[in-house]
């Protein structure tokens, strides 16, 4: 039964409502405002009275506007034509638009009704199915979409029809289904699913076993994210944390990209749909926006709707999931959502937590990331969604409560320095202080052995060992002058500088450089470790200086030139040349 209701109260967004009948918490309902409609969640009830709040400006509204409820919680529209689309928090697709930005209480299609797919049967009749189980399959770009039983089915069904292969829109029933009872039910291309909500549909989510590559030496070689694991990267305004996004998002071994624009000022939004069309997919040659659907909310949008569209995103996340597929979440940035909740725990006059957060803000960041992960499906496949969000603390303060909370609930943790962005040293991913706890598992030291090389986990703690060594020599030196301290502490330092520069260092705008594949990375630290191993004997530092910033700029070439090509191989003969001479 639908309730209606009447407003009592406004403060900004946050709205409160008598209402006629039960309403429940996150329910959609729509306020009446001279001649628009405008749409708000239920985030708070009170016997007969409910908060909600509106997803738009409530400029105009007045008490005694009408209020009709939905029964039913803020829903994602799911089916083929989602990748390539530019969505806002409420699903509103930018694409259609001429604008960015929709007029107050527009809403527009999720997907397009009128479009044909090539549809190809999966399942036959007299098959025994449950919810997520593929029906069908179409063609979205290259990607194998399935069709799959509703997710809000319950219980086993039998498929009672299925039409041919052949092409359908996504309203046409393909496939007809009968319950137990010997009910029928209708199964069209596209269904509903409320986001807050996360979708099961899958047999068991076991730990991650498996690296999933981005090219990024930092990520890759130090600190490497599952396939299906989360990470989160903070950083200070212009420390490079989009940068680094865009390059996961172009590199990683995903098939399918979720960027959730979050609250991001209005021309860094603008940014994302100039450059993201753009793109060129490096592992097929085509544009990268074919397997990617877009996100948006700026921060001069209604809080709620800010608040919405991460949970929009990895709903889209998890239905490709359901497919088998391997899915990236890209947040940018968490920080704004956190702020959305904010705003609204304040205006509801709760009781703050650190900062003016809401109290369960660590619950709310956890209960999120820990969506994320690996499944195995009713079917025996895998699919996975790995999440990297960004936060954006102020003034750089990791210890600001949005960092803390997500620092529990992700497992890897690339921290990007203001000292490290200041001296160009890109990707300032702070070497010390950043981590992955993948490393510690079993089962991924096992699968580096055997992908990468064996005692890879080993070969990575010496490399950042290296890099402390190197640290601590550096504030002898500075504290005691370059002439105050032994030989050895110029050549620690020195050898920390080489892997600074080789391995930590990359160009994202270089063709070449931006992206190392996991066997180039490997050949490299190899090299580097090569060097790090030997002891050199130098007359004076200054000669140590001399030796070592020649051996930095042939591995740099070497890093700009293809793998193992004739400049490549040429470098590396100058490089033993100076070392053995060196010696
Ligand atoms: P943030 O999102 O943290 O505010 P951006 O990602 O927009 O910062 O980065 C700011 C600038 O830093 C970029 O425009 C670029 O010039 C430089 N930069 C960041 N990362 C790299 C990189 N890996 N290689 C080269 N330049 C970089
Ligand atoms: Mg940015």
């Amino acid at each position: 039964m639908k309730s209606t209701g009447k407003v009592t109260g406004i403060v900004s967004n946050l709205v409160t409502v008598l209402t006629d009948g039960p309403v429940s918490q996150n329910e959609i309902c729509y306020i009446n405002c001279g001649g628009t409609r405008l749409m708000a969640e239920v985030i708070k009830v009170n016997g007969k009275n409910a908060a909600v709040q509106v997803f738009e400006s409530t400029r105009g509204l007045k008490n005694g506007d009408t209020v009709e409820f939905e029964d039913k919680m803020l829903e994602a529209t799911l089916g083929p034509g989602l990748l390539s689309s530019s969505y806002d928090g409420l699903q509103n697709n930018l694409t259609t638009m001429t604008g960015v930005f929709l007029k107050r209480g527009e809403y527009t299609e999720a997907l397009d009704h009128r479009k044909l797919w090539d549809f190809t049967p999966i399942a036959k009749p007299g098959d025994k199915v449950i919810a997520a189980d593929w029906l069908g399959e179409v063609k979205e770009g290259w990607l194998p979409h399935k069709i799959m039983v509703p997710f809000a089915f319950k219980g086993e069904f039998t498929v009672k029809s299925i039409v041919p292969a052949g092409q359908y829109n996504i309203d046409t029933v393909i496939a007809v289904l009968t319950d137990a009872d010997g009910e029928d039910a209708n199964v069209t291309m596209t269904q509903k699913w409320p986001v807050k909500i996360p979708i099961k549909g899958y047999r068991e989510k076991p730990r991650p076993s498996r690296i999933m590559e981005t090219g990024v030496r930092v990520i890759d070689t130090l600190n490497p994210i599952a396939e299906g694991g989360t990470g989160f990267i903070p950083g200070p305004f212009g420390c490079g944390k989009t940068v680094l996004q865009h390059a996961i998002a172009k590199q990683g071994d995903a098939e399918v990209i979720v960027m959730a624009a979050c609250g991001e000022r209005a021309n860094e939004v603008v940014e994302i749909f100039t450059e993201f069309p753009e793109l060129i997919d490096p592992h097929t040659g085509r544009h990268l926006m074919e397997r990617t659907t877009i996100i948006c909310n700026t921060s001069n949008m209604p809080v709620a709707a800010r608040e919405a569209s991460v949970y929009t995103a990895m709903t889209i996340c998890e239905y490709y999931r359901a497919m088998g597929m391997k899915v990236l979440l890209l947040a940018d940035s968490t920080s704004r959502w956190a702020q959305a909740l904010r705003e609204m725990s304040n205006r509801m006059e709760e009781l703050p937590g650190a900062d003016a957060f809401p109290v369960d803000l660590s619950a709310i960041i956890s209960s999120f990331y820990a969506r994320a992960g690996m499944v195995v499906l009713n079917n025996g496949k895998t699919g996975s969604v790995t999440f990297i969000g960004t936060v954006s603390p102020a003034g750089g303060n990791l210890k600001e409560p949005v960092t803390e909370s997500t620092k529990k609930a992700a497992r890897c943790f690339y921290a990007l320095e203001q000292n490290r962005a200041d001296k160009k040293r890109y990707p300032a991913v702070n070497p010390i202080d950043s981590y992955s706890k993948y490393l510690e598992y079993p089962e991924i030291e096992e699968y580096l052995s055997e992908k990468v090389a064996p005692g890879w986990v080993q070969m990575v703690e010496k490399t950042k060992n290296i890099i402390r060594k190197g640290r601590e020599a550096q504030e002898q030196i500075n504290i005691l002058g370059d002439d105050g301290v032994p030989m050895t502490y110029h050549e620690q330092f020195w050898k920390s500088e080489l892997v600074d520069f080789i391995i930590l260092q990359q160009d994202a705008f270089d063709p070449v450089d931006s992206v190392t594949p996991m066997d180039r990375q490997e050949y490299m630290l190899k090299l580097v470790l090569d060097i790090c191993d030997r002891s050199f004997e130098f007359e004076d530092f200054e000669q140590c200086r001399k030796f070592f910033n020649e051996m930095i700029n042939l591995l740099k070439q070497m890093n700009y030139s293809e793998f193992k090509s004739e400049n490549f191989n040429k470098y590396q003969e100058q490089l033993n040349n100076l070392i053995n001479n060196g010696k």
